[in-house]
């Protein structure tokens, strides 16, 4: 018998323009021949060492992002991920404050290990009763959902920052390992604090000497443009900074900036047998001489405000549209029933799925999954902006018009 004849049927596969950069791992865009390069080069001489052992490209890396932190006596420890990262720096501070209690953001996320969900402020993500840390909650700065009422952006920041204060006179010991924050909540839907957020709640922190440590896990390496972290728009200097994601370019990567005083305290757990891998150490140098040499942070910031101007026009024509916010490339737009600030979840499902059927990958975040997340490699061009514009247009006009 004859064999059967096999059709090849060749199958159209969709390009898309990618605005979510691979859940913000993908920071300098995909194939990128410097960081595919220096990848190929280190694959051929060595795949695995460990924190254990010092290697050259660990090295450069950690001087690089040292250099480059708002860490005083910074040092350099590397791991796997976000989760292992955030991980990392409540085991040095709990151990450092001998203290298991942690301040948190209310909408914050900071992975999904035992530690990091306990700190997490998102219901369904966040602790369960078993958490081996005690973590009390601090307000996050979302103005547009001001538990305050009205009030300007200083009043706001001082009111947030009161509430800090009395939280902690009134609710807790005092003595806490550290209070944990991300500068722009991403999976909390790109909430950005008003500019004097964090020096207010700093003030506050220092009065008890509580470590400030900012979760960079989404916000590093120049994404929120003008910038290399994103607590630098605020003024501040944290004790620590956890980082992950795309300092990589999307391979696994993570680690921790921290005051040496801090660090000190790892020793008993400085061993990391994937941590420092020399092949995402290439990455992660390549991608910072990348973001420098071809000055991503101002394209980013250029970028990023002109499709901040872009989406606010859009708003003006499109009440879906109840909130613009963000800093560099990490945008949010905020969907809200006509009139109200009802959360607009079933659009937001709409806006997402008619986006990709036109070839645009955008993300979802927020407390009520009703914030669209505008997210586009750090390579982004203004044409690239430009025609995600004209698919957002539509694709929000098309959940407006549906539901209205
Ligand atoms: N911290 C923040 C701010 C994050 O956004 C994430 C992941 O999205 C994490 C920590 C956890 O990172 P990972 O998924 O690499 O464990």
């Amino acid at each position: 018998m004859q064999p059967p004849v096999r059709r090849v049927t060749h199958i159209e596969l969709p390009i898309y323009l990618d605005f979510f950069g691979g859940l913000l791992a993908t920071m300098v865009g995909h194939d990128i021949p410097e960081i595919t390069d220096a990848i190929q080069a280190q694959s051929s001489k060595m795949l695995h060492s460990s924190t254990l052992y010092l290697i050259r490209t660990q090295v450069e890396l950690a001087e690089k992002i040292a250099a480059r932190s708002p860490v005083d006596n910074p040092r350099v420890f590397f791991v796997n991920s976000g989760s292992e990262a955030v991980e990392t720096a409540f085991l040095l501070t709990t151990a450092a404050r001998r203290s298991n209690q942690v301040i948190a953001l209310r909408g914050g996320y900071h992975g999904r290990s035992f530690g990091t969900v306990a700190a997490t402020g998102i219901r369904g993500w966040s602790a369960t009763s078993l958490s081996p840390l005690q973590v009390t909650y601090a307000h996050n700065g979302y103005r547009y959902r001001s538990p305050f009422g009205h009030l300007d952006d200083n009043a706001f920041t001082a009111a947030c920052a009161d509430e800090l204060r009395t939280m902690i006179e009134t609710a807790t010991s005092g003595d806490f390992a550290c209070f944990i924050a991300e500068p722009i909540q991403g999976a909390g839907g790109f909430a950005t604090p008003p500019g004097g957020f964090f020096a207010a709640m700093n003030a506050v922190l220092a009065e008890y000497e509580i470590p400030l440590v900012s979760d960079e896990v989404q916000s590093g390496w120049g994404r929120t443009g003008r910038s290399y972290l994103g607590i630098e728009h605020y003024g501040v200097r944290p004790q620590a900074i956890t980082f992950a994601k795309g300092l990589a370019n999307g391979l696994s990567i993570g680690g921790v900036i921290a005051e040496e005083s801090l660090m000190n305290s790892l020793t008993a757990n400085s061993i990391s047998t994937a941590g420092g891998n020399p092949i995402s150490m290439a990455a992660g140098n390549a991608v910072i001489d990348f973001i420098d040499s071809h000055d991503l942070q101002h394209n980013a910031d250029d970028i990023g405000r002109h499709l901040i101007r872009g989406l606010k026009l859009i708003a003006e024509r499109n009440p879906l549209i109840g909130d613009v916010r963000g800093s560099g490339l990490m945008i949010g737009v905020e969907l809200v029933e006509h009139g109200t600030k009802n959360p607009a979840v079933a659009e937001t499902n709409t806006v997402l799925a008619e986006a990709r059927s036109r070839g645009l990958l955008i993300g979802r975040g927020g407390i009520h999954g009703n914030v669209l997340r505008v997210t586009p490699p750090m390579t982004v061009t203004r044409a690239e902006a430009d025609e995600a514009l004209q698919i957002l247009g539509s694709s929000i006009e098309i959940a407006g018009a549906l539901t209205a």
